[in-house]
């Protein structure tokens, strides 16, 4: 892709929500939402259907009014109790889901249309530079329905960059695109969001999206921000079961904690990580769960450690690159999910030990959510 310097002028942002909330009837879509985006972050607004991650993007763009809070943008408040920036004024760009092309209009005048306050050659000039900036001045005369799903996407982009919005916000922008062209437009569109220096918010429900294109995420559950953190925090550091648990499965073996050492199915480890112990006050020691991701897990045929685990292969599954494999812990009721690359027989009924890494390891309370 050919990346022109064009962009590495564009305004600098810097974007502020502060105890937004936002209710439909008795609903709460958002609630007391608090998070900045500093100048050029890619920030993922990542959760379940129904969290709210529209609601907060149409609240950015003033497409829905706030019930309370505050959005300020720089030192400008786009929308408080007492102020309100129209959406047409707030130079926000916006990316939807289906891209909502113009069918009537070329990608030139697709990606023109916004440039009206422009004189005609500055208009002309302006559009090619955005168009070659995202590889798509060969296709300048094409409608959108004879585009592939990438390149439309890269017109919606294009469109949206036209017009150097200070914040641009993507809702599931990757979600119509097929899972091969899907990574490489994600990366392409990543590229071109670093070279615009663009704030902007991507809406996504996918957690592998999220961990491989932004800077920070931000994990949402029922209108509550659960977690804010980079893709590294959240996987390695999440602040409860739910954020562990949105990333991959989770194993959940009940344990019990004294003087810093835990004690459970899976052996007795020193555990001095506090930053990955998150257990509310109140809860009783019968509801520790000592919890860990299937690929923190590696299989033998012989103990390695005097910590090793003898289990039992309840079923295995060939997943090409990788082999997920359940087994239940001997003389015990409690099963293990593992997934890497195994060097040792896996078939149901093998016979075989469990490594864990205790510092990979995580103690919640049962369902434990911020
Ligand atoms: P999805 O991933 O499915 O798009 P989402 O996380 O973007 O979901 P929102 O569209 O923000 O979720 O919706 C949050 C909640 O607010 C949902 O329960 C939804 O039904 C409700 N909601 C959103 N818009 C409206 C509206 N205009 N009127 C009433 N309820 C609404």
């Amino acid at each position: 892709m050919i990346i022109t310097s064009y962009y590495v002028i564009s305004a600098m942002s810097s974007l502020r929500i502060e105890n937004l909330s936002k209710t439909f009837g008795q609903h709460n879509a958002i609630l007391n939402a608090s998070w900045e985006a500093e100048h050029g972050e890619i920030i993922c607004l990542l959760g379940h259907s129904g969290c709210g991650k529209t609601t907060m993007l149409r609240l950015l763009a003033g497409l829905e009014t706030p019930n309370h809070g505050c959005i300020r943008f720089e030192n400008r408040i786009l929308w408080s109790s007492q102020h309100n920036i129209a959406t047409e004024a707030r130079n926000i760009g916006l990316v939807f889901q289906d891209y909502a092309l113009f069918p009537h209009l070329n990608v030139f005048d697709n990606v023109k249309f916004g440039l009206t306050h422009l004189n005609k050659s500055e208009q002309q000039h302006t559009t090619k530079t955005v168009l070659q900036h995202v590889a798509l001045s060969q296709h300048a005369e094409k409608y959108p329905h004879t585009l592939s799903g990438g390149e439309q996407q890269r017109v919606a982009l294009a469109r949206a960059l036209v017009t150097k919005p200070d914040i641009l916000l993507m809702d599931e922008p990757f979600s119509n695109l097929d899972r091969q062209l899907r990574d490489r437009i994600r990366q392409d569109t990543v590229n071109i969001l670093r070279k615009s220096g663009t704030t902007t918010i991507i809406v996504t429900h996918d957690p592998e999206e999220a961990l491989q294109i932004s800077d920070r995420i931000i994990l949402m559950h029922e209108g509550k921000i659960i977690q804010i953190g980079t893709p590294k925090q959240l996987y390695d550091t999440p602040n409860c079961l739910f954020a562990a648990e949105y990333f991959s499965t989770i194993n959940k073996i009940p344990c019990t904690l004294k003087n810093n050492t835990l004690h459970s199915t899976c052996g007795q480890f020193e555990f001095n990580h506090q930053n990955k112990l998150s257990l509310t006050e109140k809860a009783p020691q019968e509801e520790y769960r000592y919890c860990f991701r299937p690929y923190h897990v590696a299989l033998s045929e012989t103990p390695q450690h005097i910590q090793s685990i003898a289990a039992t292969v309840i079923s295995s599954h060939y997943l090409g690159h990788q082999q997920s494999v359940h087994l239940q812990i001997n003389n015990s009721t409690h099963n293990i999910h593992a997934q890497g690359i195994f060097h040792c027989p896996t078939h149901e009924g093998q016979q075989l030990f469990i490594h864990i890494q205790p510092q990979q390891g995580f103690v919640f309370s049962e369902d434990s959510i911020h």
